[in-house]
């Protein structure tokens, strides 16, 4: 039998005017359609939890795709579908909506109507990871915010337990050991005692093994873009999971300390955008690289699909101690952005923030001010301009302009005139001309 509690009132505490509004149009829309929607996964869990998600995954008994394309019209929205795996993706202002459809089953018994629908999103749901995964709201208008739950999903999100939904889940799928160790931490729950035994099976099985590399980076990854992922790092380290994700790994108090400071980090400059969104995942992978035998962090970095300049940031930052970081503070004490422009030219944000974290320093946001102005600061006089001056081009130009760059940095120049005049001197000590 299907446990159904009615969530409308939670539904309007806790979701935005618009969301809401949004249900009841794709409630009426899935009746006139003659076809079943529910909003599943993590929405669901979050919303029984309290926690803002705004992620919204439909899943539609019938035809998916149909469904998508008349939601999208409706909302005006662009749509992009994938024939193939029977979604589609609607972008709809900010808000993104996967629409997916239950997977159709084999019925020996066809004219068991309601079962077989309701069998059709069990399914669905039972393929998932953990039974806090598997819950469904109903948005049809007659059972709007019918809370379907198959699994007593709510149960163990009351609990706080992370549940497989069948005991070979973890061999079937073994990142889900990861996503496990992740939803445990986020939400500081603990895995059922069954599932922990079905993980530590398939770890000691070494099921992980055999995940591809970029699978496991992916998984490193979302560990490292949750908001506070020491934790998790923590916990694969209990679980002796590094093997998987960077083998030479030397975890240490040192180490966690590291993380846990770029953690306070982000909160100090919360808010500030100093930081993009998207790679804030990086220097948490910088300070773990830097914690790797050398020989170990060239094959570990080697196997993953990383860009350039996240390489070249790795060596970077292996190439930095306790002095570096005092010279980044004596810098700013003394309001030399040009010492910080010469110790730092060519390195990014997210490594620099990386170090910053390694030799924890106060004035977190001062020197990311410092920074973004160092980052921002321009002569006014270009290569252009010197060229024009008849000054002939070579590799003189780099210590003009950037001798310039640094005098502006640090307040000596500040005008056109200034830069023009700082110029002349410039020529005049470099020998290029006499005075006057
Ligand atoms: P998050 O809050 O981290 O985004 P989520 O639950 O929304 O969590 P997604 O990774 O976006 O997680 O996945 C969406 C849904 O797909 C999950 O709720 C889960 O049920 C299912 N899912 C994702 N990965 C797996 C997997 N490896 N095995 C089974 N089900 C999975």
């Amino acid at each position: 039998t299907v446990d159904n509690n009615r969530l409308d009132h939670l539904m309007e505490e806790r979701l935005p005017d618009h969301i809401i509004t949004l249900f009841q149009n794709i409630g009426q829309l899935a009746d006139e359609a003659n076809v079943k929607v529910y909003v599943v996964g993590g929405f669901v869990r979050d919303l029984l939890l309290g926690v803002n998600n705004l992620d919204i995954d439909l899943v539609v008994e019938g035809d998916g795709i149909a469904f998508a394309t008349r939601l999208a019209r409706f909302l005006r929205a662009r749509l992009r579908v994938h024939e193939k795996f029977g979604t589609a993706m609607i972008l709809w202002e900010d808000q993104k909506i996967d629409v997916a459809t239950a997977r159709r089953e084999f019925y020996q018994h066809p004219a068991a109507l309601p079962q077989v629908e309701a069998s059709n999103l069990r399914q669905d749901l039972y393929r998932r990871d953990f039974t806090i995964n598997a819950l469904a709201l109903q948005l049809n208008l007659p059972s709007f915010g019918y809370l379907v739950d198959f699994f007593s999903g709510r149960k163990d999100l009351d609990q706080g337990l992370i549940r497989v939904l069948y005991n070979l889940s973890f061999v079937e799928d073994p990142t889900r050991i990861i996503r496990a160790i992740r939803f445990e931490q986020r939400y500081d729950f603990t895995m059922e005692v069954e599932t922990l035994e079905f993980a530590h099976e398939a770890i000691s099985r070494k099921m992980i093994g055999e995940v591809s590399h970029e699978r496991m980076f992916d998984e490193l990854l979302l560990i490292l873009q949750e908001k506070n992922p020491v934790p998790a790092l923590r916990r694969v380290t209990e679980m002796n999971l590094w093997d998987y994700f960077l083998p030479d790994l030397e975890w240490s108090e040192r180490l966690e300390r590291e993380l846990t400071t770029l953690t306070e980090l982000y909160q100090e400059v919360k808010d500030r955008e100093l930081v993009p969104l998207e790679t804030r995942w990086m220097p948490y992978f910088l300070i773990l690289t830097k914690h790797m035998k050398p020989e170990g962090v060239k094959l570990a970095i080697d196997r993953y699909p990383l860009k350039m300049w996240i390489r070249e940031a790795i060596v970077e930052l292996a190439s930095t101690n306790e002095q570096t970081g005092l010279l980044m503070e004596q810098s700013l004490q003394y309001g030399k952005l040009s010492d910080l422009d010469k110790l730092f030219q060519g390195w990014s944000i997210e490594a620099f923030l990386a170090l910053r974290a390694s030799y924890a320093l106060p004035k977190t946001v001062e020197l990311l001010e410092a920074w973004h102005i160092i980052k921002k600061c321009k002569t006014i006089i270009t290569g252009k301009e010197l060229k024009e001056m008849g000054i002939k081009p070579g590799p003189h130009y780099k210590t003009l302009l950037n001798q310039m760059r640094w005098d502006r940095l640090d307040g000596i120049v500040q005008s056109y005139e200034e830069e023009l005049e700082h110029l002349r001197e410039l020529l005049f000590e470099l020998g290029f001309v006499s005075k006057d």
